[in-house]
């Protein structure tokens, strides 16, 4: 059950809130749930094209190619919204012509996914007043800088859970659990690991690996789900 609260960025009266959990449960059921509808069963990483096909499926066009350099330097990915219309989402093309930024553009594409699935629908319950004079012309849009695909302040709430979209269905959280849960039980660890830490940078790996992700956006799933934490290790007595 989703909560309404007052939209303090002006766009709308009102804008749902979630809670990291509820993002968590959300994006895992719909991935799991596409996933076994094209292949029977769930496997990780989910392959670059199948982020592609879940676009395809709830948005009315993906174009991967697209030139976003007039929206400025670190625009990398665009959804447009319209009341009664599915979204459109743009990707800049250069994040698909070379194999060194795949996990940038499984990124911008999960990202892009999060504000068409989590904000599509706004636009049907509360379309924004004409504007006639087109004052606004980017109004109906959602411009994505790469700095806040994984993680953007809560305040930027748009941003902020799509980046938590991101994250959460690129690396599901039961998946990272279990994984982590193996990784700590294994080596007789207690408590969130430390990423200063060997252990911690070796579960960093683990994910990126397992997902296909950057480090960084490992990183931050961990250190959301309070595997991982960004403090010093702890100092024992004999330290
Ligand atoms: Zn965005």
């Amino acid at each position: 059950m989703v909560t309404y609260i007052r939209d303090m960025t002006g766009r709308f009266q009102q804008r749902p809130h979630y809670k990291p959990e509820e993002l968590d449960r959300e994006c895992e059921s719909l991935i799991t749930k596409f996933l076994k509808e094209l292949y029977g069963e769930v496997r990780y990483p989910i392959v670059t094209d199948d982020l592609t096909k879940l676009i395809e499926r709830d948005a009315s066009d993906l174009d991967i190619y697209a030139d976003l350099s007039h929206y400025g330097p670190e625009v990398e990915g665009v959804t447009e919204f319209r009341r009664a219309e599915k979204p459109r989402v743009l990707i800049a093309a250069y994040l698909g012509t070379d194999e060194r930024r795949e996990n940038r553009l499984r990124t911008t594409l999960t990202h892009e996914y999060g504000h068409v699935h989590f904000h599509g629908y706004l636009w049907d319950i509360e379309s924004p007043p004409l504007d006639l004079l087109r004052q606004q012309p980017n109004r109906d849009k959602i411009i994505c800088k790469r700095d806040s695909m994984i993680d953007a302040v809560q305040t930027d709430w748009m941003e902020w859970q799509a980046g938590y979209v991101c994250g959460a269905s690129l690396m599901p959280k039961s998946a990272v659990l279990a994984l982590c849960r193996i990784y700590v039980e294994t080596h007789g660890l207690y408590g969130a690991v430390s990423q200063h830490t060997s252990h911690g940078s070796v579960l960093i790996q683990n994910i990126v690996n397992t997902f296909l992700v950057s480090e960084e956006a490992a990183r931050i799933r961990l250190i959301k789900l309070g595997l991982l934490t960004a403090a010093a290790p702890n100092k024992t007595l004999f330290d």
